[in-house]
């Protein structure tokens, strides 16, 4: 099957996207792509609810998550593919970043409040919302809602960004730390969008770490861009990742299926994952 396509960098509404599971496998389909992995920010809650629809619509689930972490201060994105979804380590690290957003949306949203701007905090207290990860875009849409301002691009750009005035890390958790629980649940880490990070120095230390693979393919980046990181994987024999990072409306302007990965890939990455499924640890 040449045509085969597997968008490997996919958010759902258990994270910062606009669309469920189901809608998603709907939308793959209707764009001829046949696997998929979710990554949600922090979270794997959407796989309870994609794996039998996964079934459902004939498409090829393979396990992932977008983990935020932190080295130096600098927030780092690592995502995690064909781990076992029984993993204790995973799911425990899923649980440390629920508190950690808890507690970094209060203090976003008390800085918010000396700003000026009341938002109702009750949403992102993460109560009985079946491990959704609440964050930076749904406070975005709280400041539009309110008439703050006028898009979830101003809002980052005034008041969410790293660096502005509402910004909040959260407690820091490492880079080292995630890519650790990544290998005890039998998963590959895999670091996310790395032309995303500013300084090259940094990114060269990032690179001495142990991480499985990059994402070379990543949404609109141009070709003679991603060659740059393809290079640098095929020197270390890691695994070359791709996806789309689709939001759905959040970010309009990127496209599922916009970027993928071949069967070849796929095939490594879901035979893996297959063999991890027994794993608890
Ligand atoms: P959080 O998980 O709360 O840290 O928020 C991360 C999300 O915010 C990701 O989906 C990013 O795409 C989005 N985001 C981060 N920085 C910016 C920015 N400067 N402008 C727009 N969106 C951003
Ligand atoms: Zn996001
Ligand atoms: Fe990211
Ligand atoms: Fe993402």
């Amino acid at each position: 099957m040449n045509d085969f396509r597997a968008d490997l960098h996919i958010h759902s509404n258990y994270s910062d996207g606009s669309c469920s599971p189901e809608e998603l496998m709907i939308e793959v389909k209707n764009r001829g792509l046949q696997g998929l992995s979710i990554t949600d920010h922090d979270t794997i809650a959407a796989y309870d609810e994609a794996v039998p629809l996964a079934n459902k619509y004939d498409l090829l689930l393979l396990s992932g998550v977008e983990f935020s972490a932190t080295r130096k201060g600098e927030s780092v994105h690592i995502l995690g593919y064909s781990f076992s979804l029984k993993s204790h380590s995973l799911r425990a690290l899923c649980a440390r970043h629920r508190q950690r957003r808890v507690e970094r949306n209060i203090k976003i949203i008390e800085k918010l409040k000396k700003l000026g701007y009341e938002i109702d905090p009750r949403p992102f207290l993460a109560e009985d919302d079946n491990h959704k990860t609440w964050g930076r875009p749904h406070i975005a849409q709280a400041l539009i809602e309110q008439g703050v301002v006028s898009s979830i691009q101003e809002a980052f750009d005034q008041y969410l960004a790293e660096g502005k005035k509402a910004y909040d890390p959260g407690e820091p958790i490492l880079v080292e730390e995630t890519i650790e629980a990544i290998h005890k649940a039998g998963g590959y880490a895999i670091l996310a969008h790395p032309h995303l990070i500013k300084r090259e120095r940094f990114v060269r230390e990032l690179l001495q770490l142990d991480f499985d693979g990059i994402e070379g393919y990543y949404a609109r980046l141009p070709s003679n861009q991603e060659q740059k990181w393809i290079r640098l994987a095929k020197e270390r024999g890691w695994i070359i990742t791709g996806g789309s990072d689709y939001h759905g409306s959040v970010k309009p302007y990127s496209q599922l299926g916009s970027s993928w990965v071949d069967e070849t890939t796929f095939r490594i990455l879901y035979d893996h994952f297959c063999s991890t499924q027994s794993l608890t640890d």
